[in-house]
């Protein structure tokens, strides 16, 4: 932790050498996406598309699992989706699963997750069900891609892909090697390179 702390405290210096890049953000954001990942310490959404401060907005959830919409029981997840669409006017959203994903793993490995009672409830939560994949790699790009079918149950959603507003995106990252495919639904829902 200390190094992380050292570099928050030497980050203002850092920042004062390019007074007009950062002092633009306090004017406000336009970010180009919404950027949808887990939050595993080994994806960085700037590191993997070279956005700057100001460019993604992002939401970051334990195995990328977008919850079904629910108006009853709003939760962050849907504010921050509402948020996105309705305020900031986004038109693309990527929803990236990532290779070695933990979560995604248990939920095909079918693990025991009796100890972590939150995480169990979170990854039941995912109203697309367990991935039936035999491959975790495979599983995560279709568990990917199904996240953008509950997108598709957000009211702001809905009526942005009606207007021709808004596309939809499901990636899947490498960790290892850096490697970013997209779901291609014309080829059978196959990822293809980028
Ligand atoms: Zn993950």
């Amino acid at each position: 932790m200390k190094s992380l702390i050292d570099h928050a405290r030497a980050f203002s210096v850092h920042v004062a050498e390019r007074p007009d890049e950062f002092r633009e953000l306090a004017a406000g954001q336009a970010p180009q996406a919404l950027f949808i990942t887990c939050s595993d310490s080994r994806v960085i959404p700037s590191l993997i598309t070279g956005a700057r401060p100001g460019e993604l907005f992002e939401l970051r959830t334990a195995g990328n699992i977008v919850p079904s919409y629910d108006e009853q029981r709003p939760g962050g997840e849907t504010a921050t989706i509402e948020y996105a669409l309705r305020v900031l006017n986004i038109r693309d959203i990527v929803v990236c699963g990532h290779s070695h994903c933990g979560a995604v793993g248990a939920m095909v490995r079918g693990d025991d997750l009796s100890a972590v009672p939150a995480v169990r409830g979170w990854l039941d939560n995912c109203a697309t069900g367990q991935p039936s994949a035999r491959e975790l790699a495979h599983a995560v790009q279709q568990h990917a891609a199904a996240q953008l079918d509950t997108l598709r149950g957000y009211p702001a959603v809905r009526e942005r892909l009606a207007d021709g507003q808004l596309s939809l995106h499901a990636w899947y990252y490498e960790v290892d090697t850096g490697a970013v495919s997209s779901h291609r639904p014309e080829l059978d829902g196959d990822f293809r390179p980028l």
